[in-house]
């Protein structure tokens, strides 16, 4: 099935993990991820259970600098979302992963900070979070210039296939959130906002469906510009303060700048105020607000 020659083009024929992801729809299959950050080798599958969370649980996964700023009914708020997440997403351990409670809880936490003010809805639609211990290998095969098919191997941190899973690494989830614009699991949560609607994963291009107060030009005016930019310093070689990963595509721009906005919003600021502005719209939310005016209130 996955050697379709038909398909016009590389994502398109990406395959899914060998084992894991076998009963997965693959109508639309295109994952998006967030690339890997450190290489573990390759990790095979076999489902567990996961323990839930306790009140210690919650607690300590409500410690890291993501949270910085939050009062004691918002943290409350975001812990019900949360809750909820855990009671309508299946979490499937693989390869010997062995999840702590506060691990659980804090990919609930770090998955409901996104949509505390948009809605649970927002991530309806597909079913499973897949937990790998580590960095996994995704394998695909590739297409060249030439019309030759290649065996890839992909090393990443996460994935969120439309229609389908999210996977993440449950050593990446642990430098998330600490306030250095690394966030594993609310890049693959920005994904499936990119998602959502029913936009299938050829649709998916750093456009999360529009406020009713929101305007399509606004957000390409903000976005575009800003992306060419990065492209640019990238290209040239230049030291950025965000991920270089960012430059991947549009899709990865939206998702790595939001890790940003919600992890480290002074760097967006400074580098790109527009996108900033156009997030803060998108998400409801201000986290320079939250972070720096917390003595004022
Ligand atoms: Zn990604």
């Amino acid at each position: 099935m996955h050697g379709n020659s038909a398909l016009p083009n590389f994502d398109a024929r990406v395959s899914p993990i060998d084992g894991l992801l076998s009963d997965t729809p693959l109508a639309d299959f295109l994952p998006w991820c967030r690339m890997a950050k450190r290489f573990f080798g390759t990790l095979f599958a076999r489902p567990q259970a996961v323990p839930m969370p306790t009140a210690a649980d919650w607690h300590e996964a409500a410690g890291v600098a993501l949270f910085a700023g939050f009062k004691e009914d918002e943290l409350l708020r975001l812990r019900a979302l949360a809750e909820q997440l855990l009671a309508d997403k299946t979490f499937t351990p693989v390869a010997d992963a062995q999840p702590t409670g506060a691990d659980i809880a804090a990919i609930a936490l770090h998955a409901a900070l996104p949509i505390v003010k948009l809605g649970v809805s927002w991530y309806q639609g597909w079913q499973e979070v897949v937990l790998y211990p580590a960095q996994f290998i995704h394998k695909a095969e590739e297409m060249d210039a030439h019309g030759v098919v290649h065996q890839m191997h992909h090393v990443r941190s996460g994935e969120a296939w439309a229609g389908g899973p999210l996977i993440l690494s449950l050593d990446d989830l642990k430098w998330s959130g600490r306030g250095e614009g690394y966030d594993v699991v609310i890049h693959e949560f920005a994904h499936k906002l990119d998602m959502a609607n029913g936009k299938g994963s050829g649709g998916v291009d750093g456009l999360p469906p529009p406020h009713n107060d929101m305007k399509v030009a606004d957000w390409a005016a903000a976005f575009e510009p800003a992306y060419q930019n990065f492209r640019h310093r990238v290209d040239a070689g230049e030291e950025t303060e965000i991920d270089p990963y960012a430059g991947e595509s549009p899709a990865e721009f939206f998702a790595v700048l939001t890790e940003y906005f919600f992890d480290l919003p002074e760097a967006l600021v400074e580098a790109y105020p527009a996108v900033y502005d156009q997030m803060r719209r998108f998400y409801r939310q201000d986290p320079m607000e939250r972070f720096y005016d917390v003595t004022n209130s």
